[in-house]
C-alpha cells in the first residue's frame, strides 16, 4: 500500500488510473472495511483516505475528542490490501481554490442541518475538494450517514461530475448498534442503552407516525438518552420527501445524545 500525504504527488501516482474511492475519517471499524471490501471488487484500484475535517465539526471540543488511531488505521489497511492511503494535512486540503463551488441541496436544512449549523457545508467542502484531486470513478459510502450521501450525489448531479456513488449497507455490531468511529468514546452501560433505543425503534417502526413523536422521544430518554434531535420518517425513493407513516421505501431516521456523544442511525 502506497500512502500520500501531499496531493501532487499522488495525482501524478495515479493519473489516468480508474479509482475507486473510499473516503473516511479514520477509527476504522466494521462499516469502514465492509465498503472497502465492497470497492476492492471492481477492477479499479482502491484509494482510501482518512482525514478527520475540520470544518464539519460545529465544536472544537468535538473536533479534538474524534477518535484517532492511524497505526492501527494502517495496519487494517494493508491487510486489506488497500492500494492508496491518501492522509493530507489541511493545508493540503484546503489550501487551493477548488473549481467548483459548494453546492447544497435544500435538504441539507432537513435533519442534521438543522441541528449541526455548517455541518454539510463542511461535509460538501471536503468532498468538493477530494473529487477534484482524485477524479474517482466510484465513491463508496454508507447508507449509516444517507443525508450525507444524498448531498453528495446532488453535489456530483449539479455539476455534472462523472463520479458515481455506490450506497453501502449499514453495518451493525451484534447488539444492534451501527458501527461508528464515536462508540469507541461510548462505556459498557451507554452501548447497552444505544441497542435498547436501537431495538426499540427497529420494533416500533411499522406503527410509527407524527403523532406518536413525543411518546416515541420520551421513550427513548427514559431507556437512557440525554436528548432527542430528532426523529423524522422519510421517503428514501422519493428525493427524500417527508412522510408521515413508515411504508415501503421509507426510513426513521433519529439522532441523539448518551453523554455528550451524539450518534445517528436510520432504520
Ligand atoms: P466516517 O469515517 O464516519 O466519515 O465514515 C466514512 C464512510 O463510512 C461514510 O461513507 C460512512 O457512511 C461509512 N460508514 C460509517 N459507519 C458505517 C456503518 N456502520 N456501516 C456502513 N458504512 C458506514
Amino acid at each position: 500500500m502506497k500512502i500520500f500525504k501531499d496531493r501532487h504527488i499522488l495525482q501524478k501516482e495515479i493519473f489516468n488510473k480508474p479509482i475507486s474511492f473510499v473516503p473516511t475519517m479514520g477509527g476504522l471499524h466494521k462499516g469502514h472495511i465492509s465498503l472497502i471490501k465492497k470497492s476492492k471488487k471492481y477492477k479499479k484500484k482502491t484509494l482510501v483516505s482518512i482525514f478527520v475535517n475540520p470544518k464539519q465539526f460545529n465544536k472544537k471540543s468535538d473536533f479534538k475528542s474524534y477518535p484517532k488511531n492511524k497505526l492501527r488505521d494502517i495496519s487494517i489497511l494493508k491487510k486489506l490490501k488497500v492500494n492508496y492511503l491518501y492522509m493530507p494535512s489541511i493545508k493540503d486540503i484546503y489550501g487551493f481554490r477548488p473549481k467548483n463551488k459548494i453546492y447544497l441541496h435544500n435538504f441539507s436544512k432537513r435533519l442534521c442541518g438543522k441541528y449541526r449549523k455548517s455541518h454539510f457545508k463542511g461535509v460538501v467542502n471536503v468532498m468538493n475538494r477530494m473529487i477534484e484531486i482524485i477524479k474517482p470513478k466510484k465513491i463508496f459510502m454508507g447508507k449509516k450517514d444517507y443525508q450525507q450521501l444524498f448531498l453528495i450525489k446532488k453535489f456530483l448531479y449539479k455539476y455534472k461530475i462523472n463520479t458515481k456513488i455506490i450506497e453501502c449497507n449499514t453495518i451493525r455490531e451484534n447488539n444492534g448498534v451501527a458501527c461508528s468511529s464515536r462508540n469507541l468514546l461510548l462505556k459498557s452501560n451507554d452501548i447497552k442503552i444505544a441497542s435498547y433505543i436501537y431495538r426499540y425503534i427497529n420494533k416500533i417502526k411499522h406503527s410509527f407516525n407524527d403523532n406518536k413523536f413525543n411518546f416515541i422521544k420520551n421513550k427513548i430518554i427514559e431507556l437512557g438518552a440525554q436528548k432527542v434531535d430528532y426523529i423524522e420518517i422519510y421517503n428514501t425513493k422519493k428525493n427524500f420527501k417527508r412522510s408521515k407513516k413508515y411504508t415501503r421505501h421509507c426510513k426513521i431516521f433519529f439522532a441523539y445524545y448518551i453523554n455528550n456523544i451524539r450518534l445517528i442511525d436510520n432504520v
